[in-house]
């Protein structure tokens, strides 16, 4: 039985978008077995019901104690939930939560578990996961001892969310296990962090713009660049700290993992804190007036040119088209 448990992540009543990409990548691996979403909430039905077209099944754990995540309360009952039903494979966001859940269910279950996974295949009857080291500067490839089950934790942005959602799964309610510990956590509110115009994470077309723009007068011109493309605007992590953006415009190890169809980078030399953000892009395309900038070998497309020569002649296309 090859059964995949997809550990879903909420908040504030939305079901976050870790959870549909870790049940994209569960659908390529099932290997015919079943993929279920492991929902943990209160007063969740309708929620979990949005998942019935992109899941074989849903397992409903209702109770007041889901209602705001504590890795202790759902680690008991995620523990109890594997050793009834024995999945292949459970996956969990490398998210808050899930750094606070996966670990201690690896004790408790003696259960393998690979972290911050970017990709994960299937090899014979185990699965092979792919993770980065050093801040991204090496990637590793994971095997697993045999055991009964596995678990890997996925980082957000590694695979698409996009899936058929032909599914029809049944919502089941599972009974919260007994004895479960109270929360050792207070709820006390819930602060949104600084929100931006554009979730770049969510962005199909991205105009990256790094140190390479030299002052912060010349970022009109790129931001007029991205507008005329339809793009939304990125950065390194050198604009950010010289504060020409906010930190929600940052791609990278300590910004974010971005997953665009397209993403074009400007001034930007490719370090590799900087490429750890770009690994789920599709096409990249670079302009650098180093023709041995590391980008370059991260990119698809490549200008060896002064990016002031080549915004303008863009722009120019632009109009005239
Ligand atoms: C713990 C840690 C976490 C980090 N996290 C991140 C992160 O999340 N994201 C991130 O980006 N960085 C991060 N960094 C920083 C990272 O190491 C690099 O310093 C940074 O990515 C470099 O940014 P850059 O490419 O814009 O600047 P530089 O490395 O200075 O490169 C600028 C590039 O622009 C080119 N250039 C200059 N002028 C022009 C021009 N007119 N036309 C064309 N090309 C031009 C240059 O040839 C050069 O290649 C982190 C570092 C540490 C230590």
């Amino acid at each position: 039985m090859s059964e995949i448990f997809v550990v879903v992540e909420h908040r504030q009543g939305v079901i976050r978008d870790i959870t549909f990409e870790m049940l994209c990548q569960a659908r390529k691996l099932s290997n015919s077995g079943r993929t279920t979403a492991v929902f943990l909430g209160s007063e969740a039905g309708p929620l979990a019901a949005q998942l019935s077209s992109r899941a074989d099944r849903v397992l409903l754990l209702d109770d007041p104690r889901f209602a705001h995540f504590d890795g202790r309360v759902a680690g008991a009952a995620l523990f109890q939930l594997l050793q009834e039903h024995r999945p292949w494979l459970t996956l969990i966001g490398q998210t808050s939560w899930g750094m606070d859940l996966a670990p201690g269910l690896a004790v408790k279950t003696g259960y393998p578990l690979a972290t911050d996974c970017v990709d994960i295949q299937r090899d014979n009857e185990r699965p092979l996961a792919l993770r980065q080291m050093y801040g991204g500067k090496v990637f590793c490839r994971v095997s697993f001892p045999e055991a009964p089950g596995y678990l890997c934790t996925v980082r957000p942005g590694a695979f698409p969310a996009e899936q058929e959602e032909t599914l029809q799964a049944e919502v089941v309610s599972v009974q919260v296990p007994a004895g479960l510990p109270e929360p050792g956590k207070q709820f006390l509110e819930f602060i949104e962090s600084e929100a931006g115009e554009v979730d770049i994470a969510q962005a199909e077309f991205l105009v990256s713009i790094g140190r390479g723009v030299g002052e912060e007068e010349n970022l009109a011109q790129v931001q007029e660049l991205a507008r005329a493309l339809g793009a939304a605007l990125s950065c390194s992590r050198p604009v950010v700290d010289k504060k020409w953006l906010p930190k929600y415009h940052q791609v990278g190890t300590s910004g974010k993992s971005v997953k665009p169809k397209v993403y074009l980078a400007l001034g930007i030399s490719g370090a590799f804190q900087h490429l750890a953000g770009i690994a789920g892009a599709g096409t990249v395309i670079a302009v650098n007036k180093d023709p041995r900038a590391p980008i370059f070998r991260a990119a698809q497309y490549g200008v060896a040119e002064d990016i002031f020569q080549i915004i303008p002649a863009l722009m120019e296309k632009l109009k005239n088209k």
